[in-house]
């Protein structure tokens, strides 16, 4: 595995392979590995002749006042992991090598962002939009895996390589979760014993809304209430950021339920704003 972090070094090497009529397929991180991030370099791996897994903390997803100063990380770690998948190229730039500092253009997809995270993060979408249409065109892929677990990101990412005719075929994958059904997050590092002991309840609460539409309940405010008791129940310490159930790609809110929906939530567990879903059949 070879480390780079020049992007200029990456596109010229990435071009020379697809004019040796080799595939790429991508996997973007912020870091801080845990086996969320190693499920997607597993299901790329077999997909693609060369391996990208790239690995930035991008600073324009992150509004004033978040963690972007205080991301977990640990370089020597991810390169481990990342060269144990198999990956060809680890990808590490500097934020300074991603940006001018007159960088003055941006993407975005305003029908999906101002909604659930972005309701928050109203700047959060646009940096993820610009990043990763950055990485494709560094790096040529035509595979990238995206988790689910960033359900909206992912919808979005969809959203844009449609609109924008990017030749790259996105992958969302599963949510990979700890034994107790936390959703694996690099910023569960921030939970205390405490907090991490509670935090389970978020995915249990899910589970239950799910059971209660499964067994014929339609009114979407009830299922937002009743998520809404059970994680306060189970996480005192948490304050909920949102509980919503919308449509699964379009994320309109939902008022019957009529269509399989996604319950998205975000929740301030201490330190940590921790987020999932759950993907509703009817
Ligand atoms: P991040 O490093 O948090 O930006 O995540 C990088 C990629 O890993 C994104 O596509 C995330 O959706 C995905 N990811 C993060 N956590 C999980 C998880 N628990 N299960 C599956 N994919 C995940």
């Amino acid at each position: 595995m070879r480390t780079i972090t020049d992007p200029r070094e990456l596109q010229e090497l990435c071009i020379q392979w697809r004019q040796q009529g080799l595939t790429i397929g991508l996997v973007p991180t912020m870091g801080f590995f845990h086996a969320g991030h190693l499920s997607l370099m597993d299901y790329v791996r077999p997909r693609c002749n060369r391996m990208i897994v790239t690995l930035f903390v991008n600073p324009t997803q992150f509004g004033p006042g978040e963690d972007l100063e205080a991301y977990p990380h640990d370089f020597e770690r991810d390169s481990q992991l990342a060269k144990d998948q198999d990956a060809d190229i680890l990808f590490a730039p500097e934020a300074g090598a991603m940006y001018d500092s007159d960088h003055a253009t941006w993407v975005n997809v305003p029908d999906l962002s101002t909604g659930l995270c972005g309701g928050s993060r109203p700047i959060h979408f646009q940096g993820v939009c610009t990043v990763v249409t950055k990485l494709f065109m560094l790096t040529q892929a035509s595979l990238a895996a995206f988790g689910e677990k960033d359900w909206q990101q992912l919808a979005i990412i969809r959203r844009m390589v449609r609109d924008l005719n990017i030749p790259v075929e996105i992958h969302g994958r599963p949510i990979v979760r700890e034994a107790d059904g936390l959703a694996m997050s690099s910023r569960n590092a921030y939970l205390t014993e405490e907090e991490r002991a509670c935090a389970p309840a978020i995915h249990a609460g899910l589970e239950a809304a799910a059971a209660l539409v499964r067994n014929g309940e339609r009114d979407a405010e009830t299922v937002k209430n009743f998520i809404r008791d059970r994680i306060g129940d189970g996480v005192p310490m948490g304050r909920a950021d949102y509980i919503e159930l919308v449509e699964p790609d379009s994320l309109k809110p939902v008022r019957n339920i009529t269509a399989p929906v996604l319950a998205a939530v975000a929740v301030f567990v201490g330190r940590a704003r921790l987020i999932d879903n759950q993907y509703i059949e009817v």
